[in-house]
């Protein structure tokens, strides 16, 4: 196997791996063949999907056809975690690679952006999109959007050359007030949710339960028009958050139901974007990447998803809160196999950056490492420690397969936050659903673990809180 030309450019190595990238462009025959074009990305990021709930990660009844067979053809991380539980910092993590502290993208009460919302993804961020906007790629974000609405910081204020979406959650803007049971029984008109085209509002209410079918052929027609030079496609789908909806093509289609529905046509999407790439013969060019935001909203019982052997759900720091599926898929490129080591979406920014050619900025620290060696050649994961945070605050760290706690909550709202000291300690390993704590038999794991909270901690600067602003 040859090593690499393109070095892994993480924020320790970055000026190392520029000067390395700059070396493999002069010397195309270096190490492992590069393709002749950059390649194009695909992200598809989904909203409150559990790390259970697609075939190809244990779900029973949900048919995911097109994911599976991207896990088989591709590779299917099973340690693979949100930046966040929740919506706002979680995509604040994925599209500036650092963890949504840095960016100021959390708080602590105010968990994510609302209408009323001031705030947005600082502007000396540099997402991924401007970093690829600025190695020639086409770009656009084609789904919900959720950090920041004000003109300042939409998407196409933040590196995308196109915008169709919703700005924020599908469930905010409400008409009236809605019981829960009404939320579980949803009407498309009682959000007043805004369906944008750039910076334009093109329908209000966003007729939702065409947002799926729309996202993908908006998806389809980029690609398409866009198949002769590199291009950037973030889909960051509005489902299977609540309100559910789906196309008469797939309503009540699913036997798991309305929740089954909105990840079966997010599936079919899948399917439709990757036959579009063989049409168009820019397969073989081009990294498709799907995960997702967080776990799965128990608050809404059974129109909630699953975590599957994972405990709890989105808005906690339990493995149910952060750990998604998580495929990678590039014919010939991308090794086939199940990748157990640990990633991240922050991740995802260095690797594509690194693929791409761009640079990782230096001026700063960026959390996300190169998962280059081990998607393109099996090679050892390089990321060792993720750590946990609701809000600014950590709550939890992972090294290896032990993982500890110092403060748990569960679910997302109302439940009393619980402080662990000394903390809970698991073998993630060993015991995925967090049921055996063994910190009594291993003082000297909790001490090691909580030297790494330490050095992260020493060059850690949060950011202004941008949750907290609010339209006056
Ligand atoms: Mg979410």
């Amino acid at each position: 196997m040859n090593r690499p030309c393109i070095s892994r450019c993480t924020f320790l190595n970055a000026a190392a791996g520029i000067a390395l990238l700059a070396a493999a462009a002069s010397f195309p025959g270096c190490g492992r063949s590069e393709p002749a074009r950059k390649p194009n990305i695909i992200l598809i990021f989904c909203d409150d999907l559990g790390y259970g709930d697609l075939g190809s990660y244990g779900h029973p009844t949900i048919r995911t056809p097109n994911l599976d067979r991207l896990a088989v053809e591709g590779q299917r991380w099973t340690n693979f975690y949100a930046a966040a539980s929740v919506c706002t910092p979680s995509r604040a993590g994925l599209l500036t690679g650092r963890y949504p502290i840095r960016s100021g993208m959390c708080d602590d009460n105010i968990r994510v952006l609302f209408p009323w919302s001031a705030g947005g993804i600082p502007e000396n961020e540099v997402t991924l999109a401007e970093a690829l906007k600025a190695e020639g790629y086409a770009t656009a974000c084609i789904g919900k959007w959720h950090l920041g609405h004000l003109p300042g910081y939409l998407p196409t204020n933040n590196g995308f050359d196109y915008y169709f979406g919703i700005p924020y959650s599908n469930d905010m803007d409400k008409v009236r007030y809605l019981s829960m049971a009404e939320e579980m029984d949803p009407k498309t008109e009682e959000f007043n949710v805004p369906l944008m085209r750039n910076e334009e509002v093109i329908e209000r209410p966003a007729d939702q339960n065409t947002l799926t079918k729309r996202y993908v052929e908006e998806s389809v027609s980029f690609i398409r028009s866009n198949r002769d030079k590199p291009f950037f496609l973030y889909l960051a789908h509005t489902m299977p958050h609540i309100p559910l909806f789906a196309s008469v093509e797939f309503n009540r289609r699913s036997p798991r139901g309305p929740y089954g529905d909105t990840v079966e046509e997010i599936d079919a999407g899948v399917g439709r974007i990757v036959e579009t790439l063989r049409e168009t013969g820019i397969d073989e060019n081009t990294l498709v990447v799907f995960t997702s935001d967080n776990g799965p909203w128990w608050t809404y019982r059974e129109h909630s998803g699953s975590a599957g052997l994972l405990r709890d759900g989105k808005g906690s720091t339990w493995e149910g809160g952060m750990r998604e599926p998580a495929i990678f898929w590039w014919p010939g490129r991308v090794q086939p196999r199940v990748v157990a080591d640990l990633g991240s979406t922050m991740d995802i920014y260095t690797t594509v950056c690194s693929l791409a050619g761009a640079p990782v900025p230096d001026d700063r620290i960026v959390d996300g490492m190169d998962l280059g060696p081990a998607l393109l050649e099996s090679g050892p994961g390089p990321r060792e420690v993720m750590i946990y945070y609701s809000g600014r605050r950590v709550f939890a760290v992972r090294k290896g397969p032990y993982k500890a706690h110092y403060f748990t909550k569960t679910e997302y709202i109302g439940q009393k936050e619980l402080e662990h000291d000394p903390p809970l300690l698991y073998n993630l390993n060993h015991d995925p659903s967090e049921k055996y704590d063994i910190a009594a038999d291993h003082p000297e794991i909790l001490a090691d673990l909580e030297r790494e909270l330490q050095q992260h901690a020493k060059d850690l600067v949060p950011g202004e809180n941008q949750l907290i602003r609010r339209i006056e």
